[in-house]
């Protein structure tokens, strides 16, 4: 049906490589490109289909990207390299020609500041293009936002109050590791918190709010309200929402671990002078941390991630859970990595297959609540990512 080309060979594009691979009816070429080729190769080995071609690419780099495409002629590249490459893989895409798909919102290097004004400024250019982008496809953003318009679709007139829980209660057995890459997680976690409420964003100092909250065959987790760059395209796309807030789970040793790396100065993002060489402190962080990709093997437990939400349905209210848990050995032994990458490799595969499938395909630049639920519901039971609902519960999170 299309050709795919998986720009990333990370945790997350090694899973989104071993499910394309296990759709081949929908993807019927793909090739994975990274800045290390010999990744990529791996990726193949593992998957154990020597039709899946590799190539190396910079990704900062617009004409090496356009070069490769105009070779390739891919339909749509799926985009799970780092967020700092956004906006040149976009460019690229419109230079040849191919649409494109991502899990994460650009990120300037040298500030850590997230918002989608930079991508939804492409949108005309896309509608003019003829193409398709389709923005933060993983789990959140992405599933997040496709449980919401579900929500919207099927049980609301008007959304209120929406808390997107975001749990792991994996154990990798490591002192400390991140499970994707530390330094965009780091960047995220350190930030202020933010949230909206009756039409205007309040800040929080960094991980000031927290409440236990219960998550399903889990029980009650330490819970901290963090800004997710879905918040922002949410509200847009659900103006009755009153209140939007993301809460993530963390555990008290990674907390400690979290504020003496800040404290020492390691997750500093501006460079210094070392030994006659400029480093970056976060970078050499990431160099010493364990690779998140290695996490797997050990990775006990599971995430569950879903949306609570109240609203008011033919003038009553109620209130609705969505969630998936998804258990970090079963993500191992199908794909080598674990939840964290799965969570989200799962639904980037998905976002290609509706476009390629027809069901997701307009021009135009779009985050994933913008389009039709119900296919891509539909799939996330076939592939890997079940979900559960919960109507008129108790959400623990009641204004
Ligand atoms: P990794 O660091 O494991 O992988 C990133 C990959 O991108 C690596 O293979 C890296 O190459 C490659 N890369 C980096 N820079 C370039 C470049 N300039 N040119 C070409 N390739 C490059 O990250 P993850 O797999 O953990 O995460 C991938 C993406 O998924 C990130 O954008 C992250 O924010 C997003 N994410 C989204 C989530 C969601 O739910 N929406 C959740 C988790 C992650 P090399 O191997 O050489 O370093």
């Amino acid at each position: 049906m299309g050709k795919v080309l998986i720009i990333g060979a990370g945790g997350v594009g090694t899973v989104v490589a071993h499910k394309v691979a296990q759709n081949p009816e929908v993807f019927t070429d793909v090739m994975i490109a990274s800045r290390t080729r010999s990744k990529c190769d791996a990726i193949v080995k593992a998957i154990g289909n020597p039709a899946i071609q590799t190539a190396q690419v910079d990704a900062d780099n617009v004409d090496e990207l356009t070069a490769l495409f105009d070779s390739f002629k891919p339909d749509i590249v799926i985009n799970v390299a780092l967020p700092y490459q956004d906006l040149t893989i976009m460019e690229a895409c419109l230079k040849s020609g191919v649409n494109y798909l991502d899990t994460a919102n650009y990120e300037p290097k040298d500030v850590a500041h997230f918002e989608y004004s930079w991508q939804w400024a492409y949108k005309q250019r896309f509608e003019e293009a003829g193409l398709t982008a389709i923005l933060g496809c993983g789990f959140d953003p992405g599933v997040s936002g496709i449980f919401t318009a579900y929500a919207a679709k099927h049980y609301f007139d008007e959304i209120e109050y929406l808390d997107i829980v975001d749990c792991n209660a994996g154990n990798h057995h490591k002192a400390f590791a991140t499970n994707f890459n530390p330094e965009i997680n780091i960047r995220e976690i350190t930030q202020n918190g933010r949230y909206y409420q009756d039409g205007k964003w309040v800040t929080t100092a960094p991980l000031e709010i927290h409440k236990d909250l219960t998550y399903p065959n889990i029980g009650a987790r330490d819970s901290y309200l963090l800004y997710h760059e879905e918040l922002e395209s949410l509200v847009k796309n659900f103006p009755t929402i009153k209140r939007a807030r993301f809460w993530m789970t963390f555990g008290q040793e990674y907390l400690t671990h979290l504020r003496v790396i800040q404290n020492i100065g390691m997750a500093r993002i501006e460079d210094v002078e070392y030994n006659g060489m400029k480093i970056v402190p976060m970078q050499f962080l990431k160099a010493v941390l364990p690779n998140p990709q290695d996490l797997g093997e050990n990775y006990e437990g599971e995430t569950s991630i879903g949306c609570r939400i109240r609203g008011m349905k033919e003038g009553k209210e109620h209130t609705y859970y969505i969630y998936n848990n998804c258990n970090h050995q079963a993500a191992y032994k199908e794909t080598g990595m674990q939840a964290v990458s799965y969570t989200t490799g799962v639904p980037a595969m998905i976002g290609a297959m509706m476009f390629l499938q027809g069901k997701w395909k307009k021009a135009g630049v779009w985050n994933v609540e913008e389009f039709n639920p119900d296919p891509f519901m539909e799939q996330l039971n076939k592939q890997g990512l079940p979900w559960h609902e919960v109507m008129d519960g108790d959400l623990e999170l009641n204004p």
